[in-house]
């Protein structure tokens, strides 16, 4: 058995070597161009993609913009003044002082943020752990307390807020940290006119729910979204809607 088992070693060890001592070149000169035109498949001198240090769950990657990390609200303004919501347990908390936005504006993004809707529940519909996110301050992903509480579809937890609801509710119960990967190609405009939509995926708690889905237009309330031009970048704003809603480990990369 033994020199049989040997023997059958042997014979499949010969192909894998032939295999392995075959030339893997980095990258060819005599391929096809791709549709843009400037590089080959596979083409030697197209730039390696920058090299970064990935998150490791918790941390976020080496190249994001930090927006908050649970200390700090340097990164957010309310209209004219500095941020002010209470800053509690490493998270901040919207207090009724109004919607916080970024100092900074972005274009397309990666966003990851954590937010828990208020353990103890005090409403229903719209008014229960309600907040948003909004994408260049236009573009809304909506933030309920959407567990085991119905409201309309198109409003509920992680919906592009009055457009499209999500494929299906992802939502942790109340007071549990979830969290939210959202990956957005900003819309553009050709003068006034629109020229493409802005097209967002949604991850929540791990779960596509909004899968490379258009907006309509800028997030309106009992009205249809429609666009109206506006600059390549915008901030981030998060919505105080009155509700004790929490967020924490909130960062961004640039696209
Ligand atoms: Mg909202």
């Amino acid at each position: 058995m033994r020199i049989a088992s040997a023997l059958f070693v042997v014979v499949l060890a010969v192909p894998v070597v032939a295999w392995a001592a075959q030339d893997h070149p980095v990258g060819y000169k005599d391929t096809p161009f791709l549709p843009d035109g400037k590089w080959r498949v596979h083409d030697i001198d197209r730039p390696a993609p920058p090299v970064i240090t990935p998150g490791d769950g918790t941390a976020p990657p080496s190249d994001a913009v930090v927006l908050f990390d649970g200390k700090s609200l340097a990164a957010w303004k309310s209209g004219d003044k500095d941020a002010a919501w209470t800053l509690v347990d490493g998270a901040m908390e919207v207090n009724g002082t109004g919607s916080l936005e970024t100092r900074e504006s972005f274009g397309d993004l990666q966003l990851h943020l954590e937010w828990a809707s208020p353990a103890k529940v005090e409403a229903e519909s719209q008014g229960r752990g309600n907040s948003g996110v909004f994408l260049m301050g236009r573009y809304e992903i909506q933030v309920l307390d959407s567990f085991e509480n119905r409201t309309y579809s198109d409003g509920s937890a992680a919906s592009l807020y009055g457009q499209k609801p999500p494929l299906v509710n992802a939502c942790r119960k109340p007071g549990e940290w979830q969290t939210y990967d959202i990956f957005f190609k900003a819309p553009r405009f050709d003068g006034e006119k629109l020229a493409t939509p802005g097209v967002v995926t949604v991850v929540h708690n791990g779960v596509v729910v909004q899968n490379a889905e258009p907006f309509l237009g800028a997030t309106q309330h009992r009205a249809l979204a429609t666009y109206a031009a506006h600059p390549a970048t915008g901030p981030i704003v998060l919505q105080d809607h009155g509700n004790p809603v929490r967020y924490r480990n909130v960062w961004v990369r640039k696209l």
